[in-house]
């Protein structure tokens, strides 16, 4: 099952169906049993034109690996993602290589992204330049196009990546990401490793772009706050499984998963006339090489029952646009309720 809501095939630029992700663990002993990493499992989606939809999680969730296997970098285990309506991993290399080319990434740590022994202006016109077929005088129009959009003057051309401020390399990271003319930017993480300062600079100067580009983004973040204010849709990962998903404004006026509401009280809320408890979960991800069966969270969540130990809780569709994968939603049968599956767990029960 697709979700990010509605059924809108018709603007659908990118979609995921059932993605999994799953890579191999190095053997200890010559002859010992394989081990897999199940970095993302069953993973569907869908993002429409030009809207913002976002993907949190808490760190080793699976939601840079879900990103890069959406722009091609890493071939799934199993799944389909279709790229403007094409099986992005059935094309042949030279329609592949042109799909790949309107799919950019714009990345967490702007200093490691960027070739410290490159000038500004090698930087930019990197992706270009290796594209080729276009002049020097074109490239470099294009990039003086490029640095005045991001913010930055003629004069930083020639300098280097270490001259700059974490929010100013920033840019020139988004710079490069958009010189091929991208219709589809994720972005991953791209303020977390920059001053709280900068913050608000650099995601509104990405909004900017996407309007006046008409880009449409993955923005992938641990930060539920930032997702709030620029998202239309998004999925809450949490091992490597949507935990719930749908339409923002649903998601966080009405939410339903356990484990978003853990994330939803670590946001700083300004409005003190609404003090908001704060749920803090015990323990740490159980490992993704051996996910816990059933429910994934069960370990964690402090509603956990019986039968969440044993049986995986599926995506059901709460309300338009809204999807959550909790038994405490969809509820047991009645055969699973007389058989306890509806006991609740001791409270000490992961530890
Ligand atoms: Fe908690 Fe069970 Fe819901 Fe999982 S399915 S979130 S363990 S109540």
């Amino acid at each position: 099952m697709i979700v990010n809501g509605n059924n809108r095939h018709s603007d659908a630029l990118l979609e995921m169906e059932s993605v999994s992700v799953n890579f191999p663990v190095k053997r200890a002993y010559p002859f010992s049993k394989r081990q897999w990493i199940q970095a993302v499992t069953d993973v569907s989606l869908r993002v429409s034109m030009g809207e913002t939809f976002g993907i949190v999680g808490e760190s080793g969730c699976g939601k840079s690996t879900l990103a890069n296997a959406m722009i091609g970098m890493i071939r799934p285990t199993s799944g389909t993602v279709r790229f403007q309506g094409d099986d992005l991993f059935s094309l042949n290399r030279q329609a592949f290589k042109a799909a790949r080319r309107n799919m950019q990434m714009v990345f967490q740590d702007p200093f490691s992204s960027l070739n410290p022994r490159f000038t500004v202006y090698d930087i930019i016109r990197e992706p270009l330049y290796i594209r080729g077929g276009v002049s020097e005088s074109d490239m470099k129009g294009k990039v003086l196009e490029l640095l005045n959009l991001v913010g930055l003057d003629e004069e930083d051309l020639q300098r280097y990546p270490s001259d700059f401020s974490g929010g100013q390399r920033q840019r020139i990271g988004i710079a490069r990401a958009i010189i091929l003319n991208p219709s589809f930017l994720v972005c991953d993480e791209p303020v977390s490793g920059l001053d709280v300062s900068v913050h608000a600079q650099i995601l509104n100067l990405l909004m900017e772009i996407q309007q006046s580009l008409n880009l449409t983004y993955v923005f992938i973040s641990h930060n539920l706050a930032v997702v709030k204010n620029i998202c239309q849709h998004m999925h809450v990962m949490y091992l490597g499984k949507t935990m719930e998903a749908g339409a923002a404004d649903s998601v966080f006026s009405n939410p339903l998963h356990p484990y978003t509401k853990a994330l939803l009280s670590a946001i700083l809320d300004i409005d003190v006339s609404r003090p908001r408890e704060r749920v803090l979960l015990k323990g740490d991800t159980p490992s993704p090489i051996d996910p816990p069966s059933g429910c994934r969270f069960w370990q964690r969540c402090p509603f956990a029952m019986e039968g969440c130990k044993t049986i995986p809780a599926e995506l059901v569709n709460v309300e338009p646009d809204h999807h959550v994968a909790c038994h405490l939603i969809s509820g047991f049968s009645s055969e699973q309720k007389a058989a306890g599956f509806a006991q609740p767990l001791s409270p000490q029960h992961g530890e």
